[in-house]
């Protein structure tokens, strides 16, 4: 008898939990890597949930759009934008490429926001502690530190918790910041509307660094195009390159890397690093059938 109780308790809270899920999912849009403010709000009234209870929750439905085909590690990844909207992030692993071509959660999350013309992240929960190469990513879009960080079952911290003492754009002399608005991209009237895409994600990069800033747009088999910018960090290596964000506004709209059909990089004259190597060798290993060209301009 005794056991009878904290039995049926067990499968009580057993339904709620199995149930949770299929109703938030039942609530998100068809594609949940961008929520609007609008219907954030909806959930939230909807579920009586708080904002960073969303967050966490969110967690294990951006875990199943990871692509980790070296450690099938899925690492899911939802934040809050200043704006109200809701974005997702997820790990890109790329089968036959050195470790260093991987997009990690964190970096996926930030630069689909920035596609998304996010100036702030105001919380972000992640599936796991974030590594040391992204607590250093986020440096680059909040040097004060403030940026709250929600892992399951975890008390929330601040950002300057997992990384103290840091080392980031201030020290380097820098008044703006990773999700700072570029300046408003003018038209170039390109011949080409796909060189004159990459030409624009190239205007809008965050290269305070190198000065060499770096577009790409890719054209999918059906005609749709998707920018990307390329993207430093002070301390270098977390940069993400124009192919990295790009591929991350692929992936979030739900596509698969076969439907990449072409790709234009374009660099700017007499710059000091160049990105057209390590596009060539990513675009060989995901979309080997697709047309890639480059361009140089002085802007
Ligand atoms: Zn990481």
């Amino acid at each position: 008898m005794s056991m009878k109780r904290p039995l049926i308790l067990f499968m009580f809270i057993s339904t709620i939990i199995a149930s949770e899920k299929p109703i938030l999912e039942s609530m998100l849009p068809p594609n949940p890597f961008v929520i609007p403010a609008e219907q954030v709000e909806e959930i939230l009234q909807a579920s009586g949930l708080e904002v960073e209870e969303l967050l966490v929750q969110l967690i294990p439905i951006a875990q199943s759009f990871a692509r980790p085909p070296i450690s099938n590690y899925k690492v899911g990844v939802s934040a809050l934008g200043k704006s109200g909207n809701i974005y997702l992030g997820v790990n890109l692993e790329f089968l036959g490429l050195p470790l260093n071509s991987t997009v990690h959660g964190e970096q996926f999350l930030i630069a689909n926001a920035r596609n998304h013309g996010e100036t702030e992240i105001v919380a972000v929960a992640i599936s796991a502690a974030p590594c040391g190469h992204c607590r250093q990513f986020f440096n680059e879009m909040d040097t004060s530190g403030k940026l709250q960080i929600l892992i399951p079952n975890v008390p929330p911290k601040s950002l300057s918790s997992f990384l103290p003492e840091a080392f980031g754009p201030k020290d380097l002399g820098l008044e703006t910041n990773l999700l700072t608005k570029p300046d408003q991209c003018p038209l170039f009237n390109e011949e080409s509307p796909l060189v004159e895409k990459a030409l624009q994600a190239a205007f809008s990069s965050y290269a305070p660094y190198t000065e060499s800033k770096s577009g790409i747009a890719i054209q999918a088999v059906d005609g749709k195009v998707y920018m990307g910018s390329y993207l430093e960090n002070a301390a270098f290596n977390p940069g993400i390159s124009p192919l990295q964000t790009a591929l991350v506004a692929f992936v979030a709209d739900l596509r698969e890397y076969e439907e990449i059909s072409e790709v234009v990089l374009v660099e700017q004259k007499g710059a000091k690093v160049s990105q057209k190597a390590t596009t060539k060798a990513l675009l060989r290993k995901v979309a080997p059938k697709a047309k890639f060209y480059t361009e140089l301009r002085e802007f």
